[in-house]
């Protein structure tokens, strides 16, 4: 109740919620109350959190940041809302987001921009940037985001707060509403590795109802929080230390770097020689992935329908054409190019073989190295505004979207504050740790103790 009240009273100015669901809370809280007063309570249970509005939670409004969905009220929950539901945790309500989690700063969101609330001019980051904001802000301890090319990492970068994107396939992604589902995945946000341990927990295995979701056995994410780092081997990429990084954030990532050499890990330069080819290759990967994954909001089976309809031809063009924003149709036009015929083996098979080379670049790198470390972004939080060209957004994403298209796990920690002397002047770093396919334990253990 207290976290409800806080929301009213600061959320107008954040804009972090699209929809605030308190009376449901309320309730799931008692329920949890006297589960564990007969003592069937698990170590989750009562503990608050916020999903983006990207996961289907049955009963409740879920827009995915779209004039499209706002009428939508799913009418089942996403794998994961199960999960954690039946683990005990409260959910307070869905989190802004970019449109279809397309965006970097959450400007492209139909309910409005977030802001940071380390200081109101600037972008809490996207996509997921109303969780991180959120999680930032003091008004729930934890949230859920979901990350396609960084939308976990950067936003938690950019306010200062601790986000996972697991191993892709570790995670259910039954009934979160699909971008591209080749890199989509979600993953906890939070004050701390430890908090988002406890989250992957109660999060992660196989789904029947998501092929692509592996069987493998979830191990306890908690456990190995606290293990000495001698000897850890850390790997250094040249190409996420170059041009178009900022010297404040590269200095604050050094430092972080040195902390970890202090407690007994060795620092080794390695190369991701295909690094350059990321931002290319994904955005031919993903508008293509999306195109086909949108063609679904037609006016016809749910979302935003048009008035008056001349014909159903009429119907289709109008109500996409007010249900989409601007950001959401220039990536379908891509990928509807992308995949016609005479342009498919030129662009999507062209970035599907790149794909695997930035694959192997990390496989290699991980003979060599156990982790690798490196900014989460090459900026810190930019100003609202500040990014009108959509393709100085999508540089945003140079240190992030390698790693979905490798599909390994990556976290990113807060690494320190830059900025003047003011308060209001701090701009939150984030530390990105990477490591090889299903490492999420040894990651979380990382940041923890840095943490
Ligand atoms: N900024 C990237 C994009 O706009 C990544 C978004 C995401 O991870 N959902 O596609």
């Amino acid at each position: 109740a207290a976290l409800l009240e806080r929301i009213e009273r600061i959320d107008p100015a954040l804009n972090s919620f699209i929809s605030v669901t308190g009376e449901q809370a309320l309730n799931a809280a008692e329920r949890a109350d006297s589960a564990r007063q007969q003592g069937k309570a698990g170590a989750l249970a009562g503990l608050p959190l916020a999903y983006k509005d990207i996961f289907c939670t049955e009963g409740v409004r879920t827009s995915a940041g779209s004039r499209m969905l706002d009428n939508f009220i799913a009418p089942y929950s996403a794998t994961v809302v199960d999960k954690l539901e039946r683990a005990g945790l409260v959910s307070l309500g869905k989190t802004n987001m970019d449109e279809f989690a397309m965006g970097s700063s959450n400007e492209n969101s139909w309910y409005g921009p977030v802001k940071n609330p380390w200081n109101s001019e600037l972008v809490p980051g996207g996509s997921s940037g109303g969780s991180a904001a959120a999680v930032a802000a003091g008004l729930v301890p934890a949230a859920l985001g979901t990350d396609t090319g960084g939308s976990i990492r950067q936003p938690a970068a950019f306010c200062g707060i601790t986000g996972l994107k697991p191993t892709y396939g570790r995670v259910s992604r039954y009934g979160m509403i699909a971008y591209a589902s080749s890199l989509d995945q979600a993953g906890p946000m939070a004050r701390s590795a430890e908090d988002c341990a406890l989250l992957l927990n109660a999060m992660a295995g196989h789904d029947p109802r998501d092929s692509t979701s592996v069987s493998r056995a979830v191990p306890d994410y908690s456990r190995e929080l606290d293990k000495p780092l001698d000897g850890l081997r850390i790997g250094l990429p040249a190409e996420y230390f170059g041009e178009g990084l900022d010297a404040d954030v590269e200095k604050a990532v050094r430092e972080a770097v040195k902390v970890y050499e202090s407690l007994g890990a060795r620092v080794i330069d390695v190369s991701l020689p295909h690094t350059g080819m990321a931002i290319p290759a994904y955005y031919v990967i993903a508008p293509a992935e999306a195109s086909s994954n949108l063609s679904r909001f037609d006016g016809v089976r749910f979302g935003h329908r048009c008035d008056d309809p001349a014909s159903l031809e009429d119907l289709y063009k109008r109500s996409r054409a007010e249900g989409f924003g601007e950001e959401v149709k220039r990536r379908i036009l891509i990928g509807t190019h992308t995949l016609s015929e005479g342009f498919f083996d030129a662009y999507y098979r062209k970035a599907q073989q790149v794909r695997r080379l930035i694959r192997q670049d990390f496989l290699d790198a991980f003979d060599k190295v156990d982790v690798l470390m490196g900014p989460a972004a090459p900026t810190t939080a930019f100003k609202l505004g500040a990014k009108a060209d959509p393709v100085q957004m999508y540089l945003q994403d140079i240190y992030t979207i390698a790693v979905n298209l490798a599909g390994i796990p990556g976290i990113s920690i807060p690494a320190g504050l830059v900025g003047g002397n003011h308060p209001t002047d701090h701009r939150p770093v984030g530390l990105q740790i990477l490591g090889p396919h299903f490492g999420e334990a040894h990651l979380l253990n990382v940041a923890h103790v840095y943490q």
